[in-house]
């Protein structure tokens, strides 16, 4: 028998276990060319070799936003911000979305409409119209889910799982921003000075790294890439066990803002803490055969004026676990990484 069904509660598998076990419960082979659960997104092939990509996320309030805190422009703004950075990860040019809204009935009107208006604001931004949807009553708290479809060209085939022993691990923009305004968020009675209205500016409206993910998706020398949602050192993972290898972190290249430099310098295990366990950056991880790192890096900068930063590099291990070292010390930083569960 399953060992599983020991369990009763989803808690006690969380959100992987619970993702998995639905993933066996309903398996069946997927036709050639398509890639179902475990990535970013999913890939359904296209005529001539181009491909759709396909992804959803659903937010929720209390669990993912505190409506009082996020108001209905940047709500509406986010929710598509969370999906185009799935496509991202794909290397996906957007395409459209669907928007399903589930609503308490007191909801007020001029909330959806400034919903509405958001997230009208990144959908022209982006190129991806809305398409439709479906929209119901709620008996506790706003659920939103957006689905976005993408595609992409047929040399783009980055996924989670083509990581190599050496490769070079890196990320393209600065972490740990959103978790330190989710901080002030969390925390109503905290002082907010500038940094901390910016902060919270940052987890409230993330920019999806679509370009960019357009432009490393090309390369066959990006052996993998996801999107950072819950944090590198809950997302790293992901990669690794798609990949069947293990990993080294160097904390100190972790690149951090300006801002949380400004505001946490001082205390480097907060930084740390921010930039490993923060999430919601909706910044791309992705790792990099080593003898191309130094020129896709130099691409990457003069097409975006910013570095692709190394963090680390990818190394033999099927344990699929991720090494952190300080100073040249091996090291294990604190905090729990995110789940919905617990
Ligand atoms: P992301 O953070 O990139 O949105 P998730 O961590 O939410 O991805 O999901 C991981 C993988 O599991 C994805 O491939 C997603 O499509 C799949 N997945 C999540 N929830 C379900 C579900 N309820 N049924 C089927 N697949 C799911
Ligand atoms: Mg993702």
């Amino acid at each position: 028998m399953n060992d599983m069904t020991n369990f009763t509660k989803i808690k006690d598998i969380g959100e992987f276990g619970l993702i998995r076990r639905i993933g066996e419960l309903t398996s069946h082979s997927l036709p050639s060319g398509f890639t179902g659960i475990g990535d970013d997104c999913a890939i359904i092939p296209g005529s001539l070799g181009a491909q759709y990509a396909v992804s959803t996320d659903l937010l929720v309030e209390g669990v993912h936003f505190v409506k009082s805190e996020i108001g209905g422009r940047d709500l509406g703004y986010k929710s598509l911000a969370v999906n185009l950075s799935d496509l991202a990860a794909a290397g996906a040019t957007p395409c459209g979305a669907f928007l399903s809204l589930a609503l308490p009935e007191d909801t007020d009107v001029e909330f959806v409409d400034e919903f509405s208006k958001g997230f009208d604001e990144i959908s022209k931004a982006y190129g991806c119209p809305l398409l439709g949807g479906d929209t119901t009553g709620s008996k506790s708290g706003i659920v939103v889910n957006v689905c976005v479809i993408g595609h992409r060209g047929k040399n783009a085939t980055v996924s989670r799982s083509g990581s190599k022993p050496g490769d070079i691990i890196c990320v393209t923009g600065a972490l740990g921003d959103s978790g330190a305004g989710l901080e002030y968020v969390l925390n109503p009675a905290l002082e907010r000075d500038e940094i901390a209205v910016e902060l919270i500016k940052r987890h409230h409206r993330p920019v999806p790294r679509v370009e960019e993910g357009k432009f490393l998706a090309q390369r066959p020398e990006a052996h993998s890439m996801m999107d950072i949602s819950d944090g590198v050192a809950s997302d790293l993972p992901h990669i690794l066990e798609r990949s069947s290898v293990s990993a080294e972190v160097e904390l100190e290249n972790l690149p951090v803002s300006d801002l949380l430099q400004n505001k946490y310098g001082s205390q480097p295990s907060k930084l740390y803490h921010y930039a490993l366990h923060g999430g919601e950056d909706y910044e791309l991880l992705l790792t990099v055969d080593s003898r191309y790192y130094a020129d896709l890096s130099a691409g990457f900068e003069k097409k975006f004026g910013k570095p692709l930063c190394a963090i680390g590099r990818i190394v033999a291990g099927d344990e699929c676990k991720a090494r952190y070292i300080e100073n040249g010390f091996g090291m294990m930083p604190g905090g729990a990484p995110w789940s919905h569960f617990c």
